[in-house]
């Protein structure tokens, strides 16, 4: 199981942590921050790793933001950090699409998805298309569904955090997935929820992706923290070595999996969506190697 480093006594076992370890990969809501409201320490925790030499990369499931827009809003909290270093699930769609050379089919993307995935798709240059740019008419019976004309320019679907997302959006992208030869459905995460505070959560992509699958019957492939893709896309692009680098992340389904998968260090800080008894009770592939108080203890601050 798990060493639990939760006492001030423990501070120097948690430290000693990153001993070994080049590089830490920080997951970012629950970790670094809540919704805006910064953890305690945080940005002196960075500050004292990075004087320790540890290269420090940013890899957030938030598909709401492009790498760029991260830079300003860690910026804004008083964290320094340059856009190579973060990895949002908005680039992993642009990217993953990258390596399947989708721009060179012809063929354009149907996003369901927030501006940081559209500033990554033009950034990559994958073409691509919104709900809103087509236009799309509500479809509020059989007859208007069957009238309902595909683009046939579309691909592959996009789902990111899509706060307008609706039922007309989940007809068109389902039809389109049916009907449309070879389109395939990409997730930016399939996250549940997210703690947003005072005891309250907000639904994730998770909930958007699920009824895109329902109605399609395709399965997306989800290009977060938490699905196949990923890992091995950091490895290559971010160069690398899983025995020396950590994730400090607050979801057992995500970022503990993916260190578990990986061969890398898994930290769970209890400031995000794990509890101590969820960790504790978490099956091999997704239990911490460690847990401690905040990312503050990793820096020896409280
Ligand atoms: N997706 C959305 C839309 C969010 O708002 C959040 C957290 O704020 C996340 C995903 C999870 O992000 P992270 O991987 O940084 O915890
Ligand atoms: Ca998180």
């Amino acid at each position: 199981g798990p060493r639990v480093l939760l006492e001030p006594s423990q501070r120097r076992d948690a430290e000693a942590l990153l001993d070994g370890i080049d590089t830490v990969i920080f997951d970012c809501d629950g970790v670094l921050w809540t919704g805006s409201k910064l953890i305690k320490n945080a940005p002196e925790a960075l500050r004292v790793l990075r004087a320790r030499g540890k290269r420090l990369r940013f890899v957030t499931n938030n598909s709401s933001k492009s790498r760029a827009a991260y830079v300003e809003k860690f910026r804004s909290l008083g964290i320094q950090a340059d856009a190579s270093e973060v990895v949002a699930s908005s680039y992993a769609a642009a990217a993953y699409l990258s390596s399947l050379g989708f721009a060179s089919t012809g063929k354009r993307a149907l996003l369901l998805g927030p501006v940081g995935v559209e500033e990554e798709l033009e950034a990559a240059g994958v073409p691509f298309v919104t709900g809103r740019g087509l236009g799309l008419p509500t479809y509020d019976s059989p007859d208007a569904m069957l009238r309902m004309e595909l683009d046939e320019s579309i691909g592959c679907v996009v789902v990111g955090w899509d706060p307008h997302f609706n039922y007309s959006s989940v007809v068109y992208a389902s039809a389109c997935l049916r009907e449309l030869p070879g389109c395939f459905l990409v997730a930016t995460n399939t996250d549940d929820f997210d703690h947003i505070g005072r005891g309250r959560t907000m639904p994730g992509t998770g909930c958007i992706v699920a009824a895109v699958e329902t109605a399609s019957g395709v399965k997306a492939i989800n290009v977060g923290k938490g699905g196949p893709w990923l890992f091995p896309f950091l490895v290559e692009s971010l160069g690398l070595s899983p025995s020396r680098t950590a994730v400090v992340g607050d979801r057992l389904d995500t970022d503990v999996a993916m260190a578990r998968e990986g061969g890398m260090l898994a930290v769970l800080p209890l400031t995000g969506v794990a509890t101590l008894d969820e960790a504790l009770a978490a099956p091999p592939h997704r239990s911490p190697d460690a847990i401690v108080p905040s990312v503050a203890a990793l820096a020896g601050l409280d």
